[in-house]
């Protein structure tokens, strides 16, 4: 039997990029999968169907994690139709890029509001599912730029390294429900995420990383997998793949 199976687990942003590498991989390992998307209804969708094909249960749920009512709605919807909820995954996440004079508070608030607040939104709505479950894990998707920032993105830095501290500080309150709590710090990967940068950023980016590469969605996915299917007694930390940059978080 495959190990995840009779599990369910909510991915957000699971539509796109590293989402949908993990919707993907869990998926892989046998368990039931909710989607969860803001725009992307076609691509949740359509990967919500392939499942469906392969006997898979798996939903497609719009909700904006950045609004507490929608991503609460979308945890107890997700419990409503695949029946519990074992894993999740604070995934979604966003950036505004802008030099801190010119960044309004609407884009400090907007990368706020999805990759911090949605964070907690959706663990806290969790929370009580997981413990009538038996347990769970909830995996925060950070960033490599919560230590180590660049030029412009003191919203989505502070959102990141937040992340961490959050991860660190719910994980103690959780462990007495048999939840762990981790972060995963990704480096740079090749997705829609980095698709607007210019060639310049992309070789300072690259001359960054002792590896020499990008990562791949696919190489995050991994790690989330096997903090999941094989990692147990491991809560509060944050793991970091970034083809070597040195973070100390
Ligand atoms: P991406 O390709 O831009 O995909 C973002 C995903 O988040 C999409 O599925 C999108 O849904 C969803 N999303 C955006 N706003 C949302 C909202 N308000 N509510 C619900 N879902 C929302 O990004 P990615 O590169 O895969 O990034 C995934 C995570 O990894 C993010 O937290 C990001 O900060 C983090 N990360 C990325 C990198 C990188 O280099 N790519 C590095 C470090 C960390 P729609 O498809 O519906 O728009």
């Amino acid at each position: 039997m495959a190990p995840l199976s009779g599990k369910v687990a909510l991915v957000t942003g699971g539509s796109r990029g590293i989402g949908r590498a993990i919707v993907e991989a869990l998926a892989g390992q046998g368990a039931d999968v909710a989607i969860n998307y803001v725009q992307s209804a076609a691509e949740a969708q359509d990967l919500a169907s392939r499942f469906q094909t392969s006997g898979t249960r798996a939903i497609a749920v719009q909700a904006n994690v950045g609004i507490e009512d929608e991503a609460r709605g979308m945890v107890d919807r997700t419990v409503s139709e695949l029946g519990r909820l074992d894993f999740l995954v604070n995934n979604a996440g966003i950036g505004r890029d802008r030099a801190i004079q010119n960044m309004t508070g609407e884009d400090w608030r907007a990368v706020m509001d999805v990759n911090l607040n949605g964070t907690f939104y959706c663990t806290s709505a969790a929370i009580p599912h997981m413990i009538e479950a038996g347990g769970g894990k909830i995996i925060n998707i950070a960033s490599v730029l919560g230590a180590l920032s660049n030029l412009g993105q003191v919203n989505y830095a502070t959102s990141k390294a937040a992340i961490v501290g959050f991860t660190h500080a719910a994980a103690m309150e959780l462990t007495r429900y048999n939840i762990s709590m981790n972060a995963v710090c990704p480096g740079f990967i090749e997705t829609d995420m980095m698709s607007g940068i210019t060639d310049r950023k992309r070789e300072q980016f690259l001359s960054r990383i002792p590896m020499g590469r990008f990562g791949t969605a696919e190489e995050i996915a991994s790690l989330v997998r096997y903090l999941i299917v094989e990692q147990h007694w491991s809560t509060g930390q944050a793991f970091s793949v970034n083809g070597g940059q040195y973070v100390t978080i």
